[in-house]
This record gives structure tokens, C-alpha cells and sequence, in this order.
């Protein structure tokens, strides 16, 4: 047996058998279909004897069964040392990036990267675990395995692959190591290690443990496609001193031969075969079971073995590739050379380019490595190269071969990521273009905004000018009206004045001013009435004291008859009946005529305004005069009448005298003599109740105004108040369309929001809101008893706060009323504007109001009414109190507002 063959490192001729010759028969044919479905993390095709192009079988994800390849550099020699002494070595190795930068020149070079760059202090330690040993590890497992060398002469192939390290043990190179990991890990008793030891030169193999062997054929078994070498000798080993000692006879073999022909080492390729065979008894049921789908097929009943070869190739100086020789045996060799060289390339080539023909048989170097480089096998390639710039040429063109083996795509790809001057140009190529478009769009935003502008512009001034032509118009429609009505006026001013004075009635008090003719007549007819049902009244009365008396007769004068006194008791109680009849009817015809007498003053006051402003007489004697006259109609009235009546006709079914008696309780709450009785006689409950309950517009309209005439008394606003007058007041707000009716409610809110005690309460019950909801009518009238409520409201606000009762944000900013007043506290109404300037100036003399005043606009108004408001006492308290203000001093200085 082979076992034999070989002891204490002495060969002995005649034992060696050729290895497939020993192998092929005790290879059971289960083997290779157990190993079919390999696990996937063994990172290589499996030995898959039956695939006759296993060498191009490589993955091509180019990941997993991929060559790797490493790249070493050898460190100066002592040559270089001197002669490259003041130039930088043509390579510049980043191996934490596993990149190599290639100097092109002095300011350019290209980047490579590979599997792994070991540098010049790279030790053989390292240099082997990283490239062989994951090679000699998969050998162990079973699977072929190939370590190469490639490389200009001199650059360490030899001293990578074959440094035998027996001066200097951490010089041992690739094969020492791998022999000694191979013999750690197997053991003697059941695997064996055998090894052969070639020579390829001019496309012969040479026996380098035999050199008569001089012309060993390489045989391929058409079935499985393994190669064996038949007639070379296989040596096995039991231990690494006799190894050691094997390859330094191959060695000295190898300079015998090149002697003898005439070459050198650098122009042969050297190949180390380690051959293993290990058996796996036990292992393989767990095996078997691993590979699950055609375990079940397979079972094992004895023992088997696991034949695995690790090459180990440390080819020819890569210069023979390029340089042809010159003449006669040289130019053959060279073409030798350069056919196994370059064979190896092409199959490096195709495979790197996943072609589907790669010329494996090209030559001997690429049909003896068949089955163990690439696919099937666990490969590794070691590119050497020196640092010496002269060869730079040689040193790129052992890169390309290495960067080939890689596959060339990988490379290309990582190429550009990392070429960070392609990526600069780009990049400074793109933001250029940004750099043009932003100034293209801001050029066309400008545009756009200029254009935006004018055409803003030129619409505002048509909306000016259709607004001067419209207004102007209707000052002269107005103006045409006004004439008018005031001729008519005074038409009928003259034909009433004629009228009464042909029929002499109210003869001293008229001074010429008299209601129009329907309501005067009106008047008088009611009078009329009355006068007649207080004669019928006082004729009752009469028949009743007559009747009395007679009836007092008739008891003195004795008994009579039954019939009789029933008769008359039934009258008697008639005319009882009859009189409590006429009573109501003449409250009403008073109320009735109270109103009328007021409406009539009304219009005679209307009508004396007119005439006045017409004429230009005195308004105020003209007004006294009248106030004087008028008022003792309806003082006597009420008198007559009495207010609990009155009250009482609120509630009538009738419409027409529930008007009538809330106009006559409206009149009578506007004096304020009056006021106390009307709320001590459930007034103020009743025209509350009417604006619950009602709703005709008149009534509402008319109760609302006679609230905000009892509102101007402290003592009723907190009687209102208690009585849900905010919330009623507030829905009337909410529905009412007619502007005097907001008018009414407003006034009346604007009066409660003077009452200091009040504010919580009026605002919590929605007080603010709903006098603000009202601007929505726009009518002057009701925006000034709007402004006019805010204004109450700003001022108690603000006496609260210097009293110390308030600390938080003014109730007005709360319910948002400062946008309103801002934008109106410039109103072209004198009303409307001097109510909200004074707001304003009560709200800005609370520090805390001041952010939100700033933020809503409210500091501008401050300043303008601190300069140009026309009301001295108004412009001198903002002026006060914006000079007493930090925060607004502060703005003001940040707006560069001179104060
Ligand atoms: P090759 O086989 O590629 O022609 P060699 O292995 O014979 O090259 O090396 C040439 C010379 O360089 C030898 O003297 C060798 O000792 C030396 N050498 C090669 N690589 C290294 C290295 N990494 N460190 C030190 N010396 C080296
Ligand atoms: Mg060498």
C-alpha cells in the first residue's frame, strides 16, 4: 500500500502507484451522491465528479465559489533599495480597505481592490491562513482544493508557496503549513495523506520525486472527469519532517533538471498534489441525515472514504507571458510558457465572463487542474508583485490577472462607487446645474411677484376709482332726496299748520309744529271717546246711586214682593258687570292715546330737527319748549291709568295692545323717574319675559329697548343680570335681522359692560360673543353700541387691574375681540372710532395684554392714536401708555417706531 511506500522521508522506487490507479476502486458510488446537496455554508461546489467541465463551474453570484485572490507585495530588495532609492513604489496598499492604489504618475493612480492586500510586512503566518487556509480546510472536508502563485519573477512566488523555514520556522511557506494542518487534523490509524511533486515545462510534465519521469501523461477519466497523473509518484506521509524533506528533494530535483535543460526555475511551473483520503465511518449516518433528499436512498452499511487533493501551484514568472523570446529554443519556450500561462488566462476569462466554452484543454497546465480550480474546488489565487516602479508594467498586468480572477464586473462596479474624483466631477457637474436652475426659478419668482404687484396695484386703483365714482353718486342721490323730503315736509307742515288753525285745536302748545294730520285726528277722536265713556261712566254712576237710594226706600217702606228685588239685583249687578267692562276699555284707550300722544311728540320732534337744521333755528329751545309741552299728556295718562295696568296689557292676547303697551312701558322706563317704579312693579321681569316668548320683531325691538334704558341704573343691571337677561339678550343678538333691534340689544349689553361687579359673569355668559356676532349687521348704529360695550368693558378691565383684581389676559382678547377692533379702530365714524381708540388704550395698560396687541397688529393703532388722534385727552393717555410700557418700548425700538 501506498502507507508503505514512503518512510522516514527515504522514497522508495517501485512502490509509489499512480494515485487514481489506487483511489478510483475505493470510491463507492454512493459517495458522490451523498455529497450532491452540499450544505450551502461550505462555500464551494462540491466534488462533482460526473460534471466533465467542473473547472468552469464557478457560482455566479461570484460569491460563494468564487476564486479568491489575494495580492502580496514584496517588500525592496537590496537592488531596489539603492536603485529605486529616490523613487516612491509603483503601488500604494490600503489593506484595512483591502484596496491597492496603482501610481499611474506622480498625481494619478488607479485603485484595485481584492480579497485581501498584504503588504510587504505581511508575515507567512498570515499570508498563509488568509489565502490557504480556508483552501486546506474545505481539502479536509472533502472537497479538491487549489492554491496558485502568479507573478513577475522575483516578486515571492516561491518564497510565498515554498519557503521551507527550517533556519527560521516563521518563514515556512504555503506547503509546509498546509502539510502540517493536513497532519493535525487527520489521523494516522484511518486516513492517509499522499503527495506528488511536478514540474511543467514547454508542456511536459516532469516527475520532480523521480526525474526520469520525464513525460508523465495526464489521463481524465471520461466519466467523472477526474484527472489523475498514472505515472507519477505518489509519496505518502506520516509526518512533516519527512514532507519537508520530500520537497527539498523536489527541489534540488527541479535545479537538476533545469540544469540539464538549460533553464531556469522562474520558466517552470512547480505543482504540489497533496492527496487525502479519510474515512468517515460513524460520521456518515449524521451525514446522511443532513442531506435530506437523497439520504433516503443511500444507506450506508460500511465504511466509506473521502478522497479529496489540495494543488498547490507556483507557476512561471508572469514576464514570459508578454516578452516572446528572441530565438531558436527560447522563442519555443517562451511560446510553451505563454501557452499554459495564457491558457490559464483565457479559462480565467471565460469564467470571469461566465461564458459558456472555456478552453480547458488548451493546454496541460489547464486540463491538470480541471477538477480542482473553480467551481468544484475551493480556489485561491496569490498575485505577487514587487514595488519597484520600473516594473510597473509587469506589476498592472499581474493585477489585471488577479483582478480577472474576480470576475472583472465586481471590480468595475466598486471602481465607480469609490472613484471620489469621477464622483466629485458629477457631483460638482450636478450642483452646477441647481446652482442654474435656483437662479432660473427665483429670476422667474421675481418675475411673478413683479407682475403680481402691478396687476394688485392697478386693481386697487379701479377699485378706488369705481368706489370715488359710486360714492360720489350716491352723495348726490342723497343730497336730491333730502331736498326733497324736506319740501315735502314742509308742505305739509304748512297745510297742517292752516288746518289746525281753521279748526282751533290745541291752540297754545302747537308753535306750528304738529303731527301729521291722520294722527293729530286720531288723537282728538280718542279723545273724543273718552270723554263720551266718562259721561256714560258718570251717567251709570248715577243710575247706580239712584237705584241704591230707591232701593234703600223700598226696605224703610215695608216688605214687597220677592220678584221685584231679584229684578232688581239682576240690573244692579248687569250695570256692575258693565261698568268693570268700560273700565278696561278706557285703560286701554288711555295706553292707546299715551302712545299716540308719544308717537306724535316723536314725530313733532323729528319734524322740529328738520325744520331746525333747514331753517337753522336753535335746536335746543325748540326742544325744550317741546319737552316741556309734551309732558304733561302722558304724565297725567299714567296717572290715570296706572303702571300695574299697563304692565298687566303686556301680557294681553291681543298684538296690537301688547305693542301699544310695550311702547308706552318703553317711554315711560326712558325717564328715568320713572324706572324705579317700572322695576319695582315687575317690569323689568315682564319685557325679559316678552323677549323670551315673542316673536314679533316690534315687541322684541321695543323691550329691548326699554332693558337698555333700565340698564343704564347699577342696581337694575345686576337685576338683569340675575334674571338671565345676558343669554336672552344674546339669542335675541343671534336672531334678530333688524339693525335697530341690534341696535337695542347692543346698547343694552354695552351698558352691563360698565359694571365692574358684572364682567365675569356677562362674559361667561356669552355677553362679549354676542356682541361681537352683531358687527355682522354693519349698521353704524349698532357698531357704535357695539364699540361703545367694548369700550365699558376695556375700561372696568382695566380699573380691576390697577386695583389689583385682575391678573390674566383681558376677557376681550379671550373671546378674540381684538382682530374687530383693530381693524375698525380707525372707523371713519367718530362714534365708532373713539369708543375703540379708548379700548385700545385700556387694554394696553395691562402689561400682560401687550404680546397679543403686538402680534395682532394693535401697537401700529397705539402709535397713530398717539399722534394723530384729534381727541387731546384720548392721545395724551396712549401716548401715557406706551411710554409706561417695556414691552411696547421694546417693539418699538425693534421697529424703529420714534416714540
Ligand atoms: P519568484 O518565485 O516569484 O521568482 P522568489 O520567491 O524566488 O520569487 O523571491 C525572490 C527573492 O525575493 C528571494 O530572495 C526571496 O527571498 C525574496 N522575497 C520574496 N518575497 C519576499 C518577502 N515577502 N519578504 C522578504 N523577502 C522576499
Ligand atoms: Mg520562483
Amino acid at each position: 500500500m501506498a502507507s508503505t511506500a514512503y518512510r522516514n522521508g527515504t522514497l522508495q522506487k517501485g512502490n509509489v502507484k499512480p494515485i487514481t490507479a489506487a483511489c478510483s476502486n475505493l470510491k463507492p458510488p454512493s459517495f458522490k451522491s451523498r455529497l450532491l446537496n452540499p450544505s450551502p455554508s461550505s462555500g464551494s461546489a462540491l466534488r462533482c465528479g460526473n460534471n466533465p467541465s467542473s473547472f468552469s463551474a464557478t457560482g455566479n453570484d461570484g460569491v460563494p465559489g468564487r476564486v479568491r485572490v489575494a495580492v502580496r507585495l514584496r517588500p525592496r530588495n537590496a537592488e531596489e533599495l539603492v536603485a529605486d532609492a529616490d523613487f516612491a513604489d509603483c503601488v500604494e496598499l490600503q489593506p484595512e480597505l483591502k484596496r491597492l492604489k496603482l501610481r499611474k504618475n506622480n498625481w494619478d493612480s488607479d485603485t484595485y481592490e481584492f480579497d485581501e492586500v498584504l503588504t510587504e510586512f505581511a508575515s507567512q503566518k498570515r499570508v498563509y491562513e488568509v489565502v490557504a487556509k480556508p483552501v486546506v480546510e474545505s481539502v479536509l472536508d472533502g472537497y479538491n482544493g487549489t492554491v496558485m502563485a502568479y507573478g513577475q519573477t522575483g516578486t515571492g512566488k516561491t518564497f510565498t508557496l515554498g519557503r521551507l523555514g527550517e533556519e527560521d520556522t516563521s518563514c515556512r511557506g504555503i506547503m509546509v503549513r498546509s502539510m502540517e494542518d493536513i497532519l493535525a487534523d487527520i489521523s494516522l490509524e484511518t486516513d492517509s495523506v499522499c503527495v506528488s511533486y511536478l514540474q511543467l515545462y514547454m508542456e511536459t510534465i516532469q516527475d520532480l520525486l523521480d526525474p526520469v519521469n520525464d513525460n508523465i501523461s495526464i489521463v481524465e477519466d471520461p466519466k467523472t472527469g477526474d484527472v489523475s497523473l498514472p505515472g507519477a509518484t505518489i509519496v505518502e506521509i506520516r509526518d512533516q519532517q519527512s514532507f519537508v524533506e520530500l520537497l527539498r528533494l523536489g527541489e534540488a530535483h527541479r535545479i537538476a533538471a533545469n540544469t540539464k535543460l538549460n533553464t531556469e526555475s522562474s520558466r517552470s511551473h512547480a505543482i504540489l498534489m497533496i492527496h487525502v483520503k479519510r474515512s468517515v465511518v460513524g460520521s456518515d449516518e449524521a451525514l446522511s441525515s443532513k442531506a435530506d433528499n437523497v439520504s433516503h436512498l443511500v444507506k450506508p452499511l460500511k465504511p466509506l472514504v473521502r478522497r479529496s487533493k489540495l494543488v498547490l501551484v507556483d507557476l512561471a514568472g508572469s514576464e514570459r507571458v508578454h516578452k516572446s523570446g528572441s530565438e531558436g529554443h527560447m522563442l519555443e519556450e517562451a511560446k510553451s510558457i505563454n501557452l499554459s500561462l495564457s491558457a490559464l488566462g483565457k479559462c480565467i476569462n471565460a469564467l470571469a465572463e461566465n461564458s459558456a466554452h472555456v478552453p480547458v484543454r488548451d493546454s496541460k497546465l489547464t486540463r491538470l487542474l480541471r477538477d480542482s480550480f473553480g467551481g468544484t474546488a475551493r480556489t485561491s489565487l496569490i498575485v505577487t508583485i514587487g514595488p519597484s516602479p520600473r516594473h510597473r508594467g509587469e506589476t498592472f498586468s499581474t493585477i489585471l490577472f488577479g483582478q480577472r480572477a474576480m470576475k472583472v464586473e465586481n471590480m468595475l462596479k466598486i471602481k465607480e462607487e469609490f472613484d471620489y474624483k469621477s464622483l466629485s466631477r458629477k457631483l460638482e457637474i450636478q450642483l452646477d446645474k441647481l446652482i442654474a436652475e435656483n437662479e432660473r426659478q427665483q429670476k422667474a419668482f421675481d418675475d411673478e411677484v413683479e407682475r403680481i404687484n402691478l396687476e394688485a396695484h392697478s386693481r386697487i386703483s379701479e377699485v378706488e376709482r369705481n368706489f370715488a365714482d359710486a360714492l360720489e353718486k350716491e352723495k348726490l342721490k342723497c343730497q336730491m332726496e333730502y331736498m326733497e323730503s324736506v319740501k315735502k315736509l314742509e308742505e305739509k307742515m304748512v297745510l297742517n299748520q292752516r288746518k289746525r288753525e281753521s279748526n282751533g285745536f290745541i291752540s297754545d302748545r302747537s308753535n306750528g309744529e304738529v303731527p301729521g294730520v291722520s294722527v293729530a285726528e286720531e288723537v282728538a277722536e280718542v279723545r273724543k271717546m273718552l270723554q263720551n265713556e266718562m259721561y256714560m261712566r258718570k251717567a251709570a254712576e248715577e243710575e247706580l246711586n239712584k237705584l241704591k237710594s230707591q232701593f234703600g226706600q223700598y226696605m224703610q217702606s215695608g216688605p214687597c214682593e220677592d220678584t221685584e228685588i231679584s229684578k232688581l239685583h239682576k240690573m244692579l249687578e248687569e250695570e256692575t258687570h258693565q261698568k268693570k267692562k268700560l273700565e278696561d276699555e278706557i285703560v286701554i284707550l288711555r295706553s292707546q292715546l299715551m302712545q299716540l300722544t308719544f308717537e306724535a311728540e316723536q314725530m313733532r320732534r323729528c319734524l322740529g330737527e328738520y325744520g331746525n337744521a333747514y331753517l337753522g333755528l336753535d335746536r335746543h329751545s325748540q326742544y325744550s319748549e317741546t319737552g316741556n309741552g309734551q309732558k304733561a299728556p302722558i304724565a297725567t295718562l299714567f296717572e290715570q291709568v296706572g303702571l300695574q295696568k299697563i304692565l298687566a296689557l303686556l301680557e294681553s292676547e291681543d298684538t296690537n295692545v301688547r305693542i301699544h303697551a310695550v311702547k308706552v312701558v318703553a317711554n315711560l322706563a326712558a325717564e328715568e323717574a320713572n324706572q324705579k317704579r317700572i322695576v319695582e312693579a315687575g317690569g323689568l321681569s315682564s319685557l325679559l319675559m316678552l323677549l323670551r316668548s315673542f316673536e314679533d320683531e316690534t315687541v322684541r325691538r321695543v323691550a329691548a329697548g326699554a332693558i337698555a334704558n333700565l340698564a343704564m341704573n347699577e342696581s337694575n343691571q345686576e337685576l338683569i343680570m340675575l334674571q338671565g337677561g345676558i343669554s336672552l339678550l344674546s339669542i335675541t343678538a343671534a336672531d334678530a335681522e333688524d339693525p335697530q333691534t341690534l341696535r337695542m340689544v347692543a346698547g343694552a349689553i354695552a351698558n352691563l359692560c360698565g359694571n365692574d361687579k358684572l364682567q365675569t359673569k356677562l362674559r361667561s355668559e356669552g355677553g362679549i360673543r354676542a356682541l361681537l356676532g352683531m358687527v355682522r349687521c354693519g349698521h353704524p348704529d349698532v357698531l357704535s353700541q357695539v364699540a361703545r360695550g367694548i369700550a365699558n368693558f376695556a375700561k372696568c378691565e382695566s380699573r380691576a387691574a390697577t386695583q389689583g383684581m385682575k391678573t390674566g389676559r383681558s376677557l376681550l382678547i379671550e373671546d378674540g375681540a381684538l382682530p374687530w377692533i383693530v381693524q375698525n379702530a380707525n372707523d371713519e365714524a367718530a362714534a365708532i372710532r373713539r369708543h375703540l381708540e379708548l379700548a385700545l388704550c385700556h387694554l394696553a395698560q395691562h402689561e400682560v395684554n401687550a404680546k397679543d396687541m403686538i402680534s395682532g397688529g394693535a401697537l401700529w393703532e397705539l402709535v397713530r392714536i398717539s399722534r394723530d388722534c384729534s381727541r387731546d385727552d384720548i392721545r395724551n393717555l396712549a401716548h401715557r401708555t406706551l411710554g409706561a410700557s417695556p414691552v411696547f418700548k421694546a417693539e418699538m425700538r425693534r421697529l424703529r417706531i420714534d416714540f
